[in-house]
């Protein structure tokens, strides 16, 4: 059995009866296993904020980036243009899929350690009319930077655009106004905030646009238009899908209610964060991103001594009961560290006296 706990963001630790509910076979097309679905994606919408009237959710195979595929490559046509507002790798990646897919894209770059600027891309959407879609990455866990969705999507609507939000490691543990932000693509998936197993990711999106994605698709197996149709009817996916991660899903549905929804789980990896934060400054580790612009998901820290080597303070680290997450920075040596999943401020407490003993280990 495991003899660490994952401080990444994704997969995470999940409790043991997340990982007890999987030990079940169950057959896709049995009626009670199809009722599953059709309740998950219930307890999704009321989680966005969503009303059923106007919105859906679809439930997709593969990690995350097949969700944020399966929207960019079924919802913009031949003829529509994205922009894609990024200040990290995940944002980069849908500059990427638009390559990979043949859509026309721009992309407008920020700095990793800011969030993107409305004006700057409220100027930009005023001098490029022929933009259609816009994606932007909520908390993009390069470096643990929350972006602003409000503010952005208040501009991309004044300009009657498209909004897609790869909020992939936020759901469930930053409460979204799904509806109310009027985003017209959100993308997360099931072994983030929700606390759930890697195996799918799951779309909530405006019906009417899913709609128009119908003979859009680029791909077969990633149609959203025809993974909904499907799914709509009474629960059962298009292709084989991943049972005993569904059931694992439905239980950390209900473990987060339990735990009182979004917002007692927020508050917990809020706590978890801060109490991360000051405990590594006092060991005189520097926090790449000001604290304003910090998500409660995961952070960046930045190499305390020239003499530092990732690989051999994470087997230090890890034989002591913690998996970190190196850095995703070309500039600048860091490592990063995921407060989410079932870790507690004890935890890091923990980790903050093996960090100590490595510290002075090292002299
Ligand atoms: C995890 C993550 C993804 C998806 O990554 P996968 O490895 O495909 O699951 C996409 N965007 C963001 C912001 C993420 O944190």
């Amino acid at each position: 059995m495991n003899n660490y706990k994952l401080l990444t963001p994704g997969p995470l630790t999940t409790t043991e009866t997340v990982k007890k509910a999987m030990l079940v076979d169950h057959c896709t097309w049995d009626d009670e296993y199809k009722q599953i679905t059709v309740a998950i994606c219930t307890q999704l919408l009321e989680l966005a904020h969503a009303s059923s009237e106007t919105y859906a959710a679809v439930l997709m195979q593969g990690s995350g980036s097949f969700g944020v595929e399966s929207v960019l490559s079924s919802s913009i046509g031949k003829q529509d243009k994205l922009l894609v507002i990024s200040n990290g790798a995940y944002g980069d990646r849908m500059a990427e899929m638009a390559y990979y897919n043949d859509i026309k894209c721009d992309i407008l770059n920020f700095f990793y350690n800011e969030t993107p600027d409305a004006d700057k891309v409220n100027a930009y959407l005023k001098t490029h009319p022929e933009i259609t879609h816009v994606a932007m990455v909520h908390c993009e866990t390069t470096t643990g930077i929350l972006n602003d969705i409000e503010a952005i999507g208040e501009v991309v609507k004044t300009h009657n655009k498209i909004y897609i939000v790869d909020a992939m490691s936020s759901f469930g543990g930053v409460d979204i106004e799904v509806e109310k932000l009027e985003i017209d693509f959100l993308i997360s998936s099931a072994n983030k905030c929700i606390q759930g197993v890697p195996g799918f990711s799951f779309v909530i999106a405006k019906k009417s646009e899913i709609m128009n994605c119908k003979g859009r698709a680029r791909s077969l197996s990633l149609s959203l238009y025809d993974q909904y149709k499907e799914m709509i009817k009474d629960g059962k996916w298009r292709f084989t899908s991943p049972t005993h991660v569904v059931l694992a899903f439905e239980q950390a549905l209900k473990e987060l209610k339990e735990e009182g929804g979004i917002i007692a789980r927020n508050t917990r990896f809020s706590k978890n964060m801060s109490y991360l934060r000051a405990n590594f400054e006092n060991l005189g580790i520097k926090p790449y991103l000001n604290q304003e612009v910090q998500s409660p998901i995961i952070t960046t820290f930045e190499f305390p001594k020239e003499n530092f080597n990732f690989k051999t303070m994470y087997d230090f680290i890890k034989a002591r009961g913690f998996a970190i997450y190196p850095g995703k920075l070309l500039n600048l040596e860091t490592f990063r560290i995921g407060v989410i999943g079932e870790i507690y401020l004890e935890d890091i407490e923990k980790l903050t006296d093996v960090m100590a003993e490595y510290l002075s280990s090292r002299g």
